[in-house]
């Protein structure tokens, strides 16, 4: 199964100290680099982790404080000097959009790449392996909480399966969930 890489780029609360950048943190999993948030300085934090900025795929934005987001222009113009070439999609909570267009208006070059800005809630983007689903919160502006959920798949030996001819049905879920089942006299 593939695994799941969570880099905290930036952990600090508003302020940042010189060991701690304001809010980022990015989720690796399969061909997708999402950011969650996006704070000032954010760009030096993927260099120190190596990171190349250009594999940033989506941006998912919990709200406008700056804290969040004053990394944003500075990135999105770093991927514009770059050789970033495909739609980068930016997930905001509804009622952000203007505030985000206008935001990204400061120091504004003519886009290479294609930016798509969606203001979310609910499921709003789904693969054959997971989903990313937005809630919203309570903070004095808009504000929403992101899900990535992978979606449930049999993460049991297939071989062993066979041999014990347990049949598919409820049982596969219970011994899914790590518990024990009983199984024609036998206990698994
Ligand atoms: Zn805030």
């Amino acid at each position: 199964m593939d695994k799941i890489k969570i880099n905290f780029l930036g952990t600090a609360a508003q302020i940042p100290t010189a060991k701690r950048n304001t809010s980022g943190i990015l989720i690796t999993y399969k061909n997708e680099n999402i950011l969650v948030d996006c704070g000032e300085g954010i760009q030096r934090q993927f260099r120190k982790a190596k990171i190349n900025l250009g594999k940033i795929t989506r941006i998912l934005l919990t709200h406008k404080h700056g804290d969040h987001v004053f990394g944003l222009s500075g990135l999105l113009s770093t991927l514009n000097f770059s050789d970033y070439r495909k739609t980068l999609y930016i997930y905001c909570p509804k009622g952000m959009k203007k505030f985000l267009e206008d935001f990204l208006k400061a120091g504004k070059f003519e886009e290479n790449y294609s930016l798509k800005i969606q203001e979310v809630s609910g499921k709003f983007f789904e693969t054959e392996d997971f989903y990313l689903e937005a809630e919203k919160m309570e903070h004095g502006t808009p504000t929403n909480a992101y899900n990535f959920i992978i979606k449930n798949k049999l993460r049991i030996d297939k071989k062993k399966l066979a041999k014990a001819k347990i049949p598919s049905g409820p049982l596969l879920s219970k011994i899914q969930q790590g518990k024990n089942v009983t199984y024609e006299g036998k206990y698994f």
